[in-house]
C-alpha cells in the first residue's frame, strides 16, 4: 500500500459513509530548504513539529493530519467537500504564516496548499493524491504562501499531459518520431542557405502531434536530452547525406532545449555528433531561445564559446518574444538572430510590427549578426522584410516543412519559385 495512512482512513469512509464527499489538502513548506541551511537541521525539525501542531489544531476533529514527506503534511477530510476544504486549507495557511518562536530563535514561514475533492465518493485516493500534490505545485509556482485548487478542466489537461508523456516515452523506440526540414533563403539571391530540422511525431495511438503540445510535455518529463540528443545525430547523418549528394551548399539547423545546456557537456556532444557523421562545423547550426539561455546563464555561456570556438553558428530563436533581449545580446555572442513569427505575422499593415522588425534587423546588424525572418507568409511580407535588409528570410511562401526525401526532390525541382 503506498498511502497507509490516507488508505486507512479511506477504507473506513467507505465503510462508513458511502456516498459523501472526501477532501485531501496538501501542504508543503515553503523554501524548507533554505530554512534548514541557514538555520540548520535543528531548528528544521522544530519548525516541522510547530507546523504539525498548528495543523492539529486547525484540522480538530474534522480530519486527520498525516506528514507525507520530509516538509509535505497531507490532511485527509471525510465527508468535507471542496468548498469547505479550500476554507480549511485557508485556515491551515494563516496559522503557519503566524510566526514561530522556537527555543533558540523565533521563525517565519509559509506553506503553500493544494486541494483536491471527490464530490461523491473516491474511485482512486492516488489520483486524488496526485491533483492534491499537482494543486500544491501550482500555489507554489503562482507565489507560494497560498492555496490552490484546480479545476475540472485544468485537471483534465494535466491527465492528457500525463498521457501525452506516457506514450512520448515509447515514441523514440517505436520509430515515432521523425525530422522535417525547412529551408532559409538568402535574401540577396535568393539562394538556399539552409534547413532547418523540425521534430514531428506520430502517435500509433494518438495521431499526429505538434511540437507545441509534446515538446514542453517531453521537457517535463525530463525526456529532452535524449530526444534533443537524437535529433542532433539525424541532423547530422542528413546532413552529411546532403553533402555527398552534392545537393547544394548549405547547413541543417537543429532547435536546442534548456535541459541540453542544463547537462553542461553539450559543446562536446555536438562535436561527438559531428564527428561521428564528419560532419564540417559549417554544415550545422544551432538554434537557442532566450528562456534556454535565461535558465542556465553560466552553461549556456561557456557551452556557447565553446561552440564558437568549435566553428559551429549560433542563432537566437524566437528573437523579441522573451524578457530582456537586449542584455542577452550584450553577453551571449551570438551570429544570428531569427525575428519571431509574431512579429512577422501583422507585417507590413501594423506599424508597431513594422518598427520592431526594422529595429531588431538594425540592432543586429550594428552587432554583426545576421538577421533572418521566420513565419513569412505573403509576398508583401517578404517585399517588406526584404526592404529593411534582412538577410534571410523563412516560411510557408518560401516552403514548408519537408521529410528528408521532399527536400531532394524539391531542390532538384527547376520550377521551385526563387
Ligand atoms: P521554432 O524553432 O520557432 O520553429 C519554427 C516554427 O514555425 C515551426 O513550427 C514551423 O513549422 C513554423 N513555421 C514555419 N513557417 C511558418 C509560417 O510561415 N507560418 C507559421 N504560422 N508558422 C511557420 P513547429 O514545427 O510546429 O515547431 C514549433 C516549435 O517546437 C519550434 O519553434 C521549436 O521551438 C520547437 N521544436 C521543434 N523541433 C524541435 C526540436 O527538435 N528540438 C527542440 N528543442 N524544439 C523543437
Ligand atoms: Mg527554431
Ligand atoms: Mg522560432
Amino acid at each position: 500500500m503506498r498511502y497507509p495512512v490516507i488508505e486507512l482512513l479511506l477504507a473506513e469512509h467507505a465503510a462508513n459513509r458511502a456516498g459523501e464527499s472526501f477532501s485531501l489538502v496538501f501542504a508543503d513548506i515553503d523554501r524548507f530548504h533554505a530554512t534548514n541551511e541557514a538555520m540548520g537541521k535543528e531548528v528544521g525539525d522544530q519548525v516541522i513539529l510547530q507546523l504539525a501542531r498548528r495543523l492539529l489544531e486547525v484540522v480538530g476533529n474534522r480530519g486527520t493530519v498525516a506528514r507525507y514527506t520530509g516538509d509535505e503534511f497531507v490532511i485527509a477530510l471525510p465527508c468535507v467537500g471542496s468548498d469547505e476544504a479550500a476554507a480549511l486549507a485557508e485556515q491551515v495557511r494563516q496559522a503557519v504564516a503566524r510566526p514561530m518562536r522556537l527555543p533558540s530563535c523565533e521563525v517565519m514561514t509559509t506553506v503553500s496548499v493544494g486541494v483536491a475533492s471527490y464530490p461523491q465518493r473516491v474511485d482512486d485516493i492516488g489520483e486524488l493524491l496526485r491533483r492534491a500534490e499537482a494543486s500544491m505545485s501550482r500555489a507554489k509556482q503562482l507565489g507560494r504562501d497560498m492555496v490552490y485548487l484546480y479545476s475540472e478542466q485544468d485537471m483534465r489537461r494535466i491527465e492528457d499531459r500525463r498521457m501525452l508523456g506516457m506514450r512520448l516515452r515509447g515514441a523514440l523506440q517505436q520509430g515515432e518520431l521523425r525530422l522535417e526540414y525547412q529551408p532559409q533563403i538568402r535574401s540577396s539571391d535568393q539562394a538556399v542557405i539552409g534547413f532547418e530540422a523540425l521534430l514531428r511525431w506520430t502517435s500509433a495511438e494518438l495521431g499526429r502531434i505538434s511540437p507545441d503540445r509534446f515538446i514542453p510535455v517531453a521537457e517535463g518529463l525530463g525526456l529532452m536530452p535524449e530526444l534533443g540528443a537524437w535529433v542532433l545525430d539525424r541532423a547530422c547523418a542528413q546532413s552529411r547525406q546532403w553533402l555527398d549528394a552534392g545537393l547544394g551548399d548549405f547547413f541543417v539547423a537543429v532547435n536546442v532545449s534548456a535541459q541540453q545546456i542544463q547537462r553542461g557537456n553539450f559543446a562536446e556532444l555536438v562535436t561527438a555528433a559531428r564527428e561521428r557523421h564528419g560532419l564540417p562545423a559549417d554544415r550545422i547550426e544551432l538554434e537557442l531561445t532566450e528562456s534556454v539561455l535565461m535558465e542556465n546563464m553560466e552553461r549556456a555561456l561557456s557551452s556557447i564559446h565553446q561552440l564558437s570556438a568549435s566553428g559551429v553558428k549560433i542563432a537566437f530563436d524566437d528573437f523579441g518574444t522573451g524578457y530582456s533581449s537586449l542584455s542577452y545580446l550584450r553577453q551571449f555572442q551570438v551570429d544570428k538572430l531569427k525575428i519571431d513569427k509574431s512579429f512577422v505575422h501583422d507585417l507590413p499593415h501594423d506599424s508597431n510590427s513594422v518598427a520592431i522588425a526594422s529595429t531588431v534587423i538594425a540592432i543586429g546588424h550594428q552587432l554583426q549578426m545576421e538577421v533572418v525572418a521566420e513565419g513569412v507568409e505573403t509576398p508583401e511580407q517578404r517585399r517588406l522584410l526584404i526592404e529593411l535588409g534582412c538577410d534571410a528570410l523563412q516560411g510557408y511562401l518560401l516552403g514548408y516543412p519537408m521529410s528528408a526525401a521532399a527536400v531532394e526532390s524539391w531542390l532538384r525541382d527547376p520550377r521551385r519559385p526563387a
